[in-house]
């Protein structure tokens, strides 16, 4: 566990000690004088050293600052014990001891008697073996009476505290100003140099948390309850019993601990809060950047899209006229061909478009028209241009307008790549039955699937909008997925292998259309059996009534 090096002259301090700690594990040397001191360190390293003051031929205190100057051996703790008291002068000048003054270097200072379990948690402290290190606390004693140091003092150190002594009011703060503050302070009102106040208030601007123990004279209440008033912790009165006296420094101890720890978790908590706002500003910052990149990719996006749409328009108008015979006739096989390209290249225009707008919605670059939007003629249009995938998949369609729909205000081209969007996908995802549109003003919808389909709250109570809806009896769509549907390049199933193309784009893009001129879009859905999505459309110019 450790070698001690007990060296001492007092066998009977020493022997029950050396017992105490090699029943505890340790390997105990005893040494009585230099010689055995010197021989003993040739063959063997003490971890902790335990020195009397006191020893008949040698130094204690000579060879206590030998060792700590020594550069081999000035780490290892030194416990030194006494039965004489240190003044504190002593404690922070060094005691005299014949003609030469030696510095208090110990690691240690512990008054005789002690008991050998009390030596035993010090030195398990010194080899870092407690984890609860014993705290010893400081209490300044600041009183002009002699014999009422010599009282507090003693009782103090017999009970295992630290007591420092001092005579006048200005002794106190310079040991304030200059060292550790203690834990409490019991202070006397009246002292020969400055009074006890002023002490007091200049402590409490210092040190807010030390708890102040006021010790008065007889016929001083009033001032016990100002000094009350003034933040002292205690008071007692003069002559006092020790009993009672250190019941009061007990408490005070208390309070002032709790006083610390809050003030330790105050701090705590602001630098904690210090750290936060500082990987606040960072991710601010790093958010900012990221905004930024993303702006300067969807530009790009934007940019390419365009350049490649330009060349993209001439084969398909090339091949367009390629397949009218404008450059002279074609065989079966030309045709069937150029028709391919046609398809292929028509397709990809539409692929482009998605991501131009896509990109065009994110760097902020979509401004709104403000038209007047005729629903019925609308739906029309983009039932005429979707006909052909329609009728391929033997798909039957059918209207529900309201008798008297007004007609909607928004962008007209923005409308219909919205509806676009929404039939083109009940198409994709249906393999049979019927792609109904419906479109009713929001206060006056018919008892009906828009009904169902539990519109947000003001959708339902206000009548500026118009809900339109494309229902299909398609394959369906699982609740958990309503949401990440709307997502940018989002598809239900994104395996590689799936049966229905798509960029994931047109949802995302009619959200943010939708959104931009302060729309909603939800949907109802159940897999199996079919999907409705609904949206709102303005009836009257916002920006106008404003
Ligand atoms: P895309 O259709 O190009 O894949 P969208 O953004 O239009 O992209 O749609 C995203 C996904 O939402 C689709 O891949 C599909 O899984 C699902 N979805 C959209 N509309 C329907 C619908 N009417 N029925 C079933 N699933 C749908």
């Amino acid at each position: 566990m450790g070698n001690i090096f007990l060296i001492y002259n007092d066998q009977q301090f020493s022997e029950p000690l050396a017992q105490y700690l090699t029943e505890q594990g340790y390997h105990v040397f005893q040494i009585q004088s230099l010689e055995t001191l010197e021989e003993s360190l040739e063959t063997q390293f003490p971890d902790v050293i335990i020195l009397d003051a006191l020893l008949q031929k040698m130094n204690g205190f000579e060879l206590c600052q030998t060792l700590k100057e020594h550069p081999q051996y000035k780490r290892i703790p030194i416990i030194m014990t006494s039965a004489i008291y240190l003044s504190e002068k002593e404690r922070a000048h060094g005691i005299r001891f014949g003609e030469a003054t030696y510095p208090i270097l110990a690691d240690r200072w512990l008054m005789k008697p002690i008991a050998p379990a009390e030596i035993a948690k010090h030195i398990a402290y010194l080899l870092g073996k407690e984890t609860e290190p014993p705290y010893v606390p400081t209490i300044f004693i600041v009183d002009d009476e002699r014999d009422i140091r010599e009282l507090l003092r003693t009782t103090l150190e017999r009970r295992n505290y630290r007591p420092l002594e001092f005579s006048t009011g200005q002794t106190c703060l310079d040991a304030l100003a200059s060292g550790i503050p203690p834990d409490v302070i019991l202070l006397d009102y009246k002292l020969p140099d400055i009074s006890g106040m002023i002490v007091l208030n200049r402590i409490r601007e210092q040190f807010p948390d030390i708890g102040v123990v006021l010790m008065t004279a007889y016929g001083d209440e009033d001032l016990a309850i100002h000094a009350i008033e003034e933040d002292v912790d205690a008071y007692i009165r003069k002559p006092f019993l020790i009993e009672p006296m250190l019941m009061l420094i007990t408490q005070t101890l208390e309070r002032s601990n709790i006083k610390q720890e809050r003030t330790r978790l105050i701090a705590q908590l602001r630098e904690s809060n210090h750290e936060v706002m500082k990987h606040y500003a960072m991710l601010e910052h790093a958010n900012r950047r990221l905004r930024e990149l993303d702006q300067l990719k969807s530009e790009f996006l934007a940019n390419v899209g365009h350049e490649l749409r330009t060349p993209l328009n001439s084969i398909i108008g090339f091949t367009e006229l390629l397949l009218q015979g404008y450059s002279g006739p074609l065989n079966n096989n030309q045709c069937r061909q150029l028709s391919m390209v046609l398809n292929s290249g028509n397709h990809l225009l539409r692929v482009l478009n998605d991501v131009i707008e896509v990109a065009m919605l994110n760097a902020g670059q979509v401004v709104l028209t403000h038209d007047i939007v005729p629903i019925s003629a609308v739906v029309q249009e983009v039932l005429q241009e979707l006909r052909k995938k329609i009728e391929q998949k033997q798909l039957r369609t059918q209207q529900r307008f309201d008798d008297e729909l007004p007609d909607g205000y928004s962008s007209r081209e923005k409308i219909k790549l919205i509806l676009y969007n929404l039939i083109d996908n009940a198409i994709k995802f249906s393999s049979s039955g019927t792609i109904t549109i419906a479109a009713c003003t929001a206060l006056r919808c018919p008892p009906g699937d828009i009904r169902r389909a539990h519109p947000p709250e003001h959708v339902t109570t206000k009548g500026d909008y118009l809900v339109l809806s494309v229902q299909d009896e398609g394959i369906g769509i699982r609740e958990e997925n309503f949401d990440i549907l709307f997502d940018e390049f989002r598809q239900v199933d994104g395996s590689l292998t799936r049966e229905y193309n798509g960029t994931g784009l047109g949802l995302a893009i009619s959200k943010k259309l939708i959104d931009l001129y302060g729309g909603k879009i939800w949907l109802e859905s159940r897999i199996g059996v079919g999907s409705t999505f609904y949206f709102t459309i303005p009836i009257k110019d916002e920006s106008e009534s404003k």
